[in-house]
């Protein structure tokens, strides 16, 4: 059969477009490393319409093709080059992590083999390789035989299915109620999920979703080291109790995205199970943790919940993305599951053939769990675990180090994970919260504009404070030390600015 002109962008058994996969390889490696892995600063600084024009210069379809190499250094002139780069030592805002290389190379036969996890006829040993991951995975959180689990999105579908399957687990034991048949029972108004004020927002998300509106999330108070009160929580379920509403989920969280700080999941677990309520762990960032015989105990309790979020694109170094959703008793994946004829027919089932869309509310799906799998064999136990530790111990350091500081006001002096907020109160301390706010805001903009550091600004009792999230494991004291530095200068300078401000005023 003829060749067409565009067989060769396929992988084939030609030694020609073997040569030219690995000729873009070679780009790609190239523009990686000369465009992205060298940076001395974390950004460029390029500002928003900066970026915005260069996007738009893009001819997105040009008449005659590019040569793939052409391609690719275009985009490494434009997308590398103003990209944040994760690996950097001060890039710390967020729960985004510099991705391990064993991973990035597992994406390369996920993505040439491009399996699809939906049904077994589409990923037939990727089938079985997730499956196993998530059988590694109960074990890990202590879950026994008939739990199960599927790999998601990350955390937000995870939570999402949480939510989910607590919802219609309620209603069928509750009412006998069919929601997947007949959607939301005559009382759904009066369901209640409860979470610490410092859950993520997906669980607000997820109730508004799930048509429960945001109204159906319950807000408890959290205790000095930002972890839920279960004094509150147990005084809240009463309540609630004796108001006619129906209290059918608690979702505790391991890993605050602002603080780190971990809920009391033993004592939670033993309230959720007196009042027969769901409990789902969001360990979306605090999972990790499992891996560590040192720092597992801060999860004592999790085997208890009835499902479990974990992300794996966070403290797993995994690239985006990867995440798990867990659940202790596989039966209630029923609740959402469906048979497509052309899928995953009802006789596959009862052949035992596996078609993990019968466990997840996406059809198509990549292997995932693959970089996962070659992750870990690849650093093993003797290097994962210590790999987490080190981001720990650093915390506690620079946390130390700030508290070391007169000019800065740290909120969680000793961090559960690598999660800090503080903010900088400058040398004359007698500004005003809203002054603060403003110099705060400006310190953090300002090292994005230089591009010497990408770090996070969140509010905390309706302020602006800064926050360092310390996931990179190359991340050094000093670096963290030198950024304090620069930070205090910008503060310094800033602070001139405020005061010929307020004299002006
Ligand atoms: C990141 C995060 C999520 C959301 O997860 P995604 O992977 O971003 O969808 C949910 N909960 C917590 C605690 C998180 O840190």
């Amino acid at each position: 059969m003829k060749e067409q002109s565009w067989d060769h962008w396929f992988l084939n058994d030609s030694v020609g477009s073997i040569i030219n996969q690995n000729l873009a390889s070679e780009t790609t490696r190239v523009a990686i490393e000369e465009q992205f892995a060298k940076l001395s600063h974390p950004y460029s600084g390029a500002t928003l319409s900066e970026i915005k024009e260069m996007v738009e210069q893009i001819d997105i379809y040009p008449k005659e093709g590019l040569p793939l190499t052409k391609a690719l250094f275009e985009l490494s002139q434009s997308v590398l080059k103003h990209s944040i780069a994760v690996h950097h030592p001060h890039s710390i805002a967020h729960l985004h992590c510099a991705p391990l290389i064993p991973a990035l190379a597992a994406e390369q036969f996920i993505s040439a083999t491009n399996q699809s996890m939906d049904s077994w006829d589409q990923s037939s040993v990727g089938s079985f390789i997730e499956s196993r991951m998530i059988e590694w995975l109960c074990q890990q959180y202590g879950y026994n035989p008939t739990s199960d689990g599927v790999f998601t999105s990350g955390g937000t579908q995870s939570n999402f299915m949480g939510i989910h399957l607590a919802r219609d687990h309620y209603a069928g034991s509750r009412w006998n109620w069919n929601i997947q048949q007949k959607g939301l029972p005559p009382e759904a108004s009066k369901l209640r999920i409860l979470c610490s004020e410092m859950a993520h927002f997906t669980v607000r998300q997820s109730a508004a979703l799930l048509g429960l509106g945001s109204q159906s999330v319950i807000s408890i108070p959290v205790d000095q080291h930002q972890r839920m009160s279960t004094l509150h929580l147990q005084e809240t379920i009463e309540s609630l109790l004796d108001e006619g509403l129906e209290p059918f989920a608690i979702v505790a969280t391991a890993g605050t995205t602002d603080f780190g700080s971990i809920d009391p999941l033993t004592q939670i677990a033993e309230i959720a199970k007196r009042h027969s309520i769901w409990l789902h762990v969001d360990a979306a960032y605090g999972g990790a943790l499992i891996l560590s015989e040192r720092e597992s105990i801060k999860l004592a309790g999790i085997s208890q919940a009835d499902s479990i979020t974990v992300d794996f694109h966070k403290l797993f170094y995994q690239p985006i993305s990867c995440g798990a959703f867990l659940l202790r008793n596989q039966e209630h994946f029923g609740y959402i599951r469906l048979h497509a004829d052309y899928l995953n027919p009802e006789d596959d089932e009862e052949q035992g053939v596996p078609n993990l869309v019968n466990k997840s509310i996406q059809t198509t799906r990549r292997f995932d769990a693959c970089k996962l799998l070659v992750s870990l064999q690849v650093l093993g136990e003797n290097q994962f675990p210590k790999m987490i530790e080190t981001t720990i111990d650093l915390a506690r350091e620079v946390a130390h180090d700030l508290t070391q500081h007169s000019s800065f006001e740290i909120i969680n002096p000793n961090p559960e994970i690598n999660a800090i907020v503080f903010r900088y109160n400058g040398v004359n301390q007698n500004y005003t919260d809203h002054q603060l706010d403003e110099l705060n805001y400006q310190i953090r903009q300002a090292l994005l504009q230089s591009g010497s550091a990408v770090i996070a600004k969140t509010r905390y009792q309706g302020h602006v404070y800064l926050k360092f999230t310390l996931l990179n494991p190359r991340t050094k004291r000093s670096d963290i030390q030198a950024l304090l530095t620069e930070i205090t200068k910008i503060g310094k300078e800033l602070e001139g600015g405020l005061i010929v401000h307020a004299i002006s005023k």
